[in-house]
């Protein structure tokens, strides 16, 4: 049989950084941490996996303000040799045993959590105790208490704590929020966002993700956490209401645990309905679509690395592609997120962000589980930094 397709081998690289904005407000005061000499700031990779091997340390290469300066991994052989080749000295590679040491590290001001979804809370909090700052991967935990003490933790240590939600900060995402906000063509009406992939057991890489102790919740959390966030950045708006529905092959061994395809629909008090589809069976999509009163933004893909693609159609037409600026949506997270820190830039992807999708994550899969039942999402969580307003806002 053929090997399926993973998520990576339709994903193509990206190109160069591009700039970030230096129009931003002013970040709220969190406490200050011991800048070394460079004015880079210091970057840990926390677990070496795919993504901080063909993406994240590619693109602290390519970094304005962030720079790699330590790596923690349960792999010292492999942890030895991704340091050597990054120039890194032998003391700047730590284990997950010896990981409180880098309290004493001042080298390291911000720890970028990329460890399976269940063990970003432990590495985050540590991180805090030890005074640095954190940015996570998406979903940000596998619980809501385990996010909600990842926030309290951040609150504790006076430390920025962001989630690594690159689309807010990817050129063709922001393009479509500036059209939206804008109503080039007329009012919102309708979202639709398709967000999934095959996934592979046989894959190190997948195969916790099938695993509900170490993901959460399988597909949803991987890939329809792209979908959740995707119409709320679009709309700038919270649902108020959720119905979703699941249909899951429990003869098919990579769904033992978790759900296969989710179809969830979100209400929102401006009368907008985004529908969003996840499955970690069926052929890689991360697109999505606005539908407006006079015509559509066809994002698709929307969410891969790089070849993002906008069509829009108004009036029947559809006009020529417009592709995504060359550039590193990783890089640019990563210099964000080292502008928050040296108070250059405010925050736009908290960690109160990832809380509300994994709860609206959970209320989905809430109504699944009794067969499309309304649950109420109207629990008064605004956005605090709409990304259209400071990410490349033009001066
Ligand atoms: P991988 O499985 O490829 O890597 C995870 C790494 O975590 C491992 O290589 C290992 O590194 C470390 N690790 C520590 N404990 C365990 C354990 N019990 N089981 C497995 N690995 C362990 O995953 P990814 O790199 O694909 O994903 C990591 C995180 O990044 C996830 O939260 C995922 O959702 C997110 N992600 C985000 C993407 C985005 O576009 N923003 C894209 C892909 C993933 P070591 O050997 O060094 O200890």
């Amino acid at each position: 049989m053929p090997k399926r397709p993973s998520r990576r081998d339709l994903i193509a690289a990206a190109g160069v950084t591009a700039a970030l904005a230096t129009t931003a407000k002013a970040q709220p005061k969190a406490k200050e941490t011991a800048m070394p000499a460079s004015d880079h700031v210091g970057f840990a990779i926390v677990g070496l996996g795919k993504l901080s091997l063909t993406q994240l340390i590619p693109a602290l290469k390519k970094t304005k303000s962030a720079k790699l300066v330590a790596v923690v991994s349960g792999h010292p052989e492999k942890a030895r040799k991704v340091a050597a080749e990054n120039g890194l000295p032998a003391d700047a590679v730590y284990g997950y045993d010896d990981y409180d040491r880098i309290a004493k590290d001042p080298r390291i001001q911000v720890v970028y959590i990329v460890l399976p979804n269940a063990l970003h809370a432990e590495h985050t909090i540590k991180a805090f105790k030890a005074g640095k700052h954190v940015l996570c991967e998406k979903p940000m935990a596998t619980t809501i208490a385990d996010a909600e003490a990842m926030i309290a933790a951040a609150k504790a240590a006076q430390r920025q704590l962001m989630i690594a939600y690159r689309c807010h900060y990817e050129p063709m995402n922001l393009d479509v929020m500036r059209r939206l906000r804008s109503q080039s063509l007329g009012k919102v009406r309708q979202i639709n966002t398709t967000m999934g992939r095959q996934a592979d057991p046989s894959d190190p890489s997948d195969a916790w993700r099938l695993d509900l102790k170490l993901s959460g919740n399988g597909a949803l959390g991987d890939m329809g956490v792209y979908g959740v966030s995707a119409a709320r950045y679009l709309l700038n708006e919270e649902p108020i209401a959720v119905q979703a529905w699941a249909q899951t092959d429990r003869s098919d061994p990579r769904f033992k645990e978790t759900e296969d395809l989710i179809n969830w629909q979100f209400r929102f008090l401006s009368g907008v309905i985004a529908n969003g589809s996840t499955s970690f069976n069926y052929a890689a999509t991360m697109a999505f679509e606005a539908i407006c009163e006079q015509g559509r933004l066809v994002a698709d893909p929307a969410a891969f690395y790089g070849g993002n693609r906008l069509t829009v159609v108004e009036g029947g037409q559809a006009q020529p592609p417009v592709p995504a600026p060359a550039g590193d949506q990783f890089a640019r997270e990563m210099d964000w997120m080292a502008d928050v820190v040296r108070g250059k830039a405010p925050m736009v992807s908290p960690g109160e962000e990832g809380l509300q999708d994994m709860r609206l994550m959970e209320a989905i899969l809430e109504s699944a589980a009794k067969d499309g039942a309304t649950v109420k999402t109207d629990w008064g969580y605004r956005r605090a930094v709409d990304p259209a307003k400071v990410v490349d806002a033009k001066a």
